[in-house]
């Protein structure tokens, strides 16, 4: 495995592979990783002989108030377990190789960002758009993976794939979750035990709703209370959103009728736990 650290290093040896007539896939990350980044990696690497992983903490993703300067990071480690995946190369730029002084073009899409969490992340999916466009001019994937955890993420960048005209597939993975259904994600780290155990009320809020609906509940608005009541019933909570929308576009969805309403649903939620931001969400299929 080689661990590249240049713009120019990262292009050559992708026209390399390329020149060869091989195909190369993608995972973009922030590191500190997690058997979520290792399902994408081992599915990135079933696709694609070449596996590139990029692990670069983006700062313009982050606003001012979060958590960039201590986000949590073990290099030594990821290099290891990306080792074990089979990783061909590991993408480790630094700030100054993606954001040179005067750097001031940045990507931006006009209405997702516009819902869930870029309401309460106002810069946030800019930094995303930017890098992520950044990272397939310079890795020149022809397949990027990426987790469903972060769906509005996925969404967002599956637009700016058809917007931009890029020729790379997109490939969605499942929400790694731990036993007791947590999903995993590098924040968790910040949690206390007790702050873990309230954690929990993602997860289970999500199947509270997906129940509800089960159960013939139409009225979006009667879930989200529900969910509204649970969730404050565990402590050091502060909720963010509670979303039922449409997956595609992320509008919210009103009343569920089969005859307008769009199937499957998304329900979306972020929650503070402490000061630790965390999200979590479910498709699901009413009626079917
Ligand atoms: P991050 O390092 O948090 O930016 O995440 C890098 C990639 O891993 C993104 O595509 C995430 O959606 C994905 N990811 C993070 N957590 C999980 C998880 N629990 N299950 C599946 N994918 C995940």
């Amino acid at each position: 495995m080689e661990i590249l650290k240049t713009v120019s290093e990262m292009q050559a040896w992708s026209d390399n592979i390329h020149q060869k007539g091989n195909q190369i896939c993608l995972v973009p990350t922030m590191g500190y990783f997690h058997e979520g980044h290792l399902s994408l990696m081992e599915k990135g690497k079933k696709i694609c002989s070449d596996l590139v992983v990029s692990l670069f903490v983006n700062p313009t993703q982050f606003s001012e108030n979060e958590d960039l300067d201590s986000y949590p990071a073990n290099i030594e480690r990821d290099v290891k377990l990306a080792e074990k995946k089979g990783v061909s190369v590991i993408f480790m730029p630094d700030k100054k190789e993606i954001y040179p002084d005067r750097f001031q073009t940045y990507v931006e899409l006009t209405e997702l960002p516009a819902h869930l969490c870029g309401l309460s992340r106002p810069v946030h999916f800019r930094g995303v758009a930017t890098v992520v466009t950044k990272l397939f001019n310079i890795v020149k994937p022809d397949v990027a993976v990426f987790g469903s955890k972060d769906f509005q993420q996925l969404q967002i960048i599956r637009r700016m794939v058809k917007d931009l005209n890029y020729n790379i597939k997109i490939v969605e993975c499942p929400i790694v979750r731990e036993d007791d259904g947590l999903a995993m994600s590098s924040r968790n780290a910040y949690l206390s035990p007790e702050q873990r155990l309230s954690a929990l009320c993602l997860s289970k809020s999500l199947e509270k709703a997906e129940a509800m609906i089960e159960k013939g509940e139409i009225r979006t608005s009667t879930v989200k209370k529900e969910l509204e009541n649970y969730i404050k019933s565990f402590p050091f909570t502060k909720i963010d959103y509670i979303s039922i929308c449409d997956p595609e576009t992320l509008d919210e969805i009103g009343d569920i009728n089969s005859a307008d309403t769009a199937c499957p649903l998304l329900i979306a939620v972020a929650v503070y736990v402490g000061k630790t931001r965390l999200i979590d969400n479910r498709i699901i299929n009413p009626g079917q």
